[in-house]
């Protein structure tokens, strides 16, 4: 795989930091887990516990390399969280700590916070914001019981809290959750979607430095895509998303987005040839059409744009959801076989197969799911207060309520998820006024 980010060795400015986290990790999770599983309790989603770490050691924790302390938050209830989401506790902790490199994905976002991979490219630690770990606590109870109701929820999938903390040091809170990318395959495009406007279009000539980059919105549109999925795989997708994201409204959570991942079968692992042979699927003799549109764009006009932005408004709009209570029948019944090993979305290959209309397996794999999904409404109007203090100017942050930001998501990702054939149709149809 080509390597998205930095190897972090000991020669790396955060080599310390990643060695603490991984050596917490893998003492509280082994700690945990050796002892006998039992059932849940209200206690268990507040608990925390302390450890110091040092160079000589003590009776309760092992000697390690440097000096520091580690802040193990609701261990049962992420040990059973794991457990859910099948994850093999041995396999975990191999993951996570066989050798002491990750590779670090220096802040990606505005929020500042830090992505490491662990070796394997399966897990994602990434550091949050001391109010996003106080709201994960606050909400575990709803968050647990959401997983446990929704076998195939498409949310991020939390597999550990946990605070570290080197002398003088500032105290660094951090989530290990799932990587939706998988590591034996490339993805040729990635598309973080809000269904938003403002503020969400990438540069385009900017992708000629950075052909990796995480597109947007306005990208999206701009390349006519869409998630091709035939009807089943459709209602599927659509009704689990908007199951999740009733959960985010009534949370009152805000500025998540869906992450996509599009792995072209036709152009397969190009770039990546030593993992040639695992490549399980062939786009089964069938010939593929159009391969996806890898080709730079040129600047758009600014009235491209604003066409883009009302073609994106009207899609917004003209969207209707289903009745959330009827979401429950259009599961289908494989979705709903608890036996796979993987949830409903993650069963081809890591991701979820585009379809075509008639259920014909199509040409991409997506991986997807609902990512940063820890800002509460309240933390967003903070920020807007402080951009708006900043400047006399209008925010460029959109903060509408959760409720319409939900809404609005929803709509959006419910108009683009169409097949090709599909799209051809409704090109051709006149639009009812
Ligand atoms: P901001 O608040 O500015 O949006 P952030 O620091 O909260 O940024 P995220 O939005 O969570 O960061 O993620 C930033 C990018 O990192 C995503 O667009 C995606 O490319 C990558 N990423 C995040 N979570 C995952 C994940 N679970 N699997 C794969 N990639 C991810
Ligand atoms: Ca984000
Ligand atoms: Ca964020």
């Amino acid at each position: 795989r080509v390597v998205v980010g930095t190897k972090v060795d000991q020669n790396h400015v955060n080599w310390v930091t990643a060695y603490n986290m991984l050596t917490g990790i893998r003492f509280v999770v082994s700690r945990t887990n050796a002892k006998i599983d039992r059932e849940l309790t209200d206690a268990d989603f507040q608990a925390k516990h302390k450890f110091s770490f040092d160079i000589t050691g003590n009776e309760l924790t092992p000697s390690a390399k440097y000096d520091f302390k580690f802040k193990d938050y609701a261990p049962w209830v992420f040990r059973h969280l794991r457990s859910h989401f099948r994850l093999d506790p041995a396999d975990y902790l191999v993951s996570l700590t066989s050798k002491y490199i990750l590779s670090e994905l220096g802040s990606p976002g505005k929020s500042g916070s830090f992505f490491y991979f662990s070796r394997d490219y399966k897990y994602i630690i990434k550091t949050i914001h001391h109010a996003e770990h106080k709201f994960l606590r606050k909400i575990l109870r709803k968050y647990y019981d959401h997983v446990q109701a929704n076998p195939n929820t498409l949310l991020s999938q939390f597999y550990g809290l946990h605070r570290v903390k080197i002398p003088y040091g500032r105290k660094i809170h951090f989530v290990v959750m799932n990587n939706l990318f998988p590591p034996h395959r490339d993805i040729h495009r990635t598309f973080d979607l809000k269904g938003s406007t403002i503020g969400r279009d990438f540069r385009e000539e900017d992708l000629e430095k950075n052909p990796r980059a995480t597109l947007k919105d306005l990208n999206w549109l701009r390349r006519n895509l869409h998630l091709e999925f035939g009807p089943d795989k459709k209602e599927a997708f659509i009704a689990q998303m908007q199951r999740d994201v009733e959960l985010l409204k009534r949370l009152k959570i805000m500025d998540y987005s869906l992450l996509v991942g599009i792995h072209d079968l036709e152009r397969g692992n190009e770039e990546n040839l030593r993992d040639k042979t695992l490549q399980v699927f062939q786009p089964g003799g069938e010939k593929a059409q159009e391969p996806l549109p890898n080709v730079l764009m040129r600047t758009p006009s600014k009235l491209e744009n604003a066409r883009k932005a009302k073609e994106l408004r009207l899609l917004i709009k003209n969207e209707k959801p289903i009745p959330i209570d009827q979401t429950l029948n259009k599961m289908p019944d494989e979705m709903l076989d608890q036996n796979k090993k993987e949830g409903y979305f993650y069963s081809d290959d890591g991701g979820f197969r585009a379809t075509h209309e008639d259920n014909r397996p199509g040409e991409e794999i997506y991986y997807l799911g609902i990512i940063d999904c820890l800002t509460h409404y309240s933390l967003i109007k903070k920020m807007e207060h402080f951009w708006k203090g900043l400047n006399s100017t209008e925010s460029q942050i959109s903060a509408i309520p959760p409720e319409r930001y939900g809404d609005r998501f929803v709509r959006f990702i419910s108009g683009i998820t169409k097949t090709r054939e599909r799209a051809e149709i409704e090109k051709h149809q006149q639009l009812p006024s």
